[in-house]
């Protein structure tokens, strides 16, 4: 089979991979839906491709893609019927740790201090027509979902859901989310189905324009327009209850910070880049709460898969872009790279 490697610097390639065996307890599924998230551009800019994220060790040509979802092709000799069966759908949790550790046995297994694999980063992913994983990664999908919709719930969007759920919104606050990109966008969307009024903020008109459609009660334009001053002529004055970074902007950062009303929280999301506060004027003197979040344990994926099923919410509307096929990758990283539309998904 063949599947996108990123080469770094803005390169790919679809390269020869052996068909994937599974070993007595992991599975093969057939990928359905292989989403592009904004970690995956991080690897196909850096020069050191997915090294640079400074996850794990990573030797030789992998395939990219950590959002897969498909169904189960072929299953190891250890595996239970309870587990996985041949035909099911099925998402992927993208990561795999020791296994029995306080933090795998909870679900996080990102988290695991004996070291972690993160599929599409440091193992093969899942833009190619096979993937082999654990049989342990796997969160079924719900029959009402797509397999798209399944491939933003495993990273963009269940990203988005985690950090929702972990800042306790509701639908009493106003939260501002800076940055429009896929998690953004997916956080808007979910923000408003937890009934909060949402202010989305991005530099791109046209991710602006997806913000609105999704259900953003107030647009800004961060280039055209301070967002500091812009959330407090919407906040009476105060500053948002909670305000989120997507972008993983440093100035955008920084607005996040300065726009976050007192007592409020700020969450942490996008990756790579810096924050520099002024501790006493920008923290201290408002009691704000900083929190940082990275992606989402397997319960939580589940979870969200449940929640878009529950409140109806066209989870798809999140996407722009669909490629069928995978020598297509070079036409949809060169898009995406310019960070002007939605997400993009191969379907295979
Ligand atoms: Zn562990
Ligand atoms: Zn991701």
């Amino acid at each position: 089979m063949r599947g996108v490697v990123f080469l770094g610097d803005r390169k790919l390639a679809l390269e020869e991979f052996p068909d994937p065996k599974p070993e007595q307890d992991e599975v093969v599924l057939e990928i359905k839906a292989s989403g592009m998230c904004g970690t995956d551009l991080k690897m196909y800019r850096a020069r050191g491709g997915p090294a640079s994220l400074g996850l794990g060790d990573v030797s030789g040509p992998l395939i990219a893609g950590h959002e897969p979802c498909g169904v189960v092709a072929e299953v190891g000799s250890c595996v239970s019927e309870a587990q996985a069966r041949t035909g099911m759908r099925v998402m992927v949790h993208h990561y795999k740790g020791c296994g029995v550790c306080k933090h795998c046995r909870t679900g996080w297994p990102q988290l695991c201090r004996a070291g972690i694999v993160v599929y599409g980063a440091t193992a093969n992913g899942a833009h190619a027509p096979y993937m082999k994983v654990p049989a342990s990664t796997l969160v079924p999908l719900p029959d009402e979902l797509s397999f798209e919709v399944g491939a933003a719930v495993s990273c963009g969007t269940g990203t988005a859901y985690s950090a929702l759920k972990r800042i306790g919104l509701s639908g009493r606050e106003t939260i501002a989310i800076f940055g429009q990109g896929p998690v953004g966008l997916a956080a808007t969307q979910l923000a408003k189905a937890m009934g909060a009024r949402v202010i989305a903020l991005d530099v791109s008109d046209t991710r602006l324009a997806l913000a609105k459609e999704l259900g953003a009660d107030v647009t800004v334009n961060s280039n055209k327009e301070d967002p500091v001053p812009a959330i407090n002529d919407q906040t009476h004055g105060e500053g948002a209850e909670f305000t989120m970074d997507c972008s993983a902007n440093p100035d955008a950062r920084l607005a996040a910070v300065r726009s976050t009303g007192t007592w409020g929280t700020v969450a942490l999301v996008g990756e790579g880049n810096e924050l520099t506060v002024d501790v006493s004027k920008d923290l201290l003197r408002r009691q704000l709460t900083l929190m940082a979040s990275w992606t989402f344990s397997t319960v939580i994926q589940a979870e969200c898969a449940q929640f878009i099923v529950d409140r109806s919410i066209p989870a798809k509307k999140v996407f722009t872009h669909r490629y069928e096929r995978l020598d297509q990758g070079e036409e949809a990283y060169k898009l995406f790279d310019k960070q002007d539309s939605g997400k993009g998904v191969f379907l295979l």
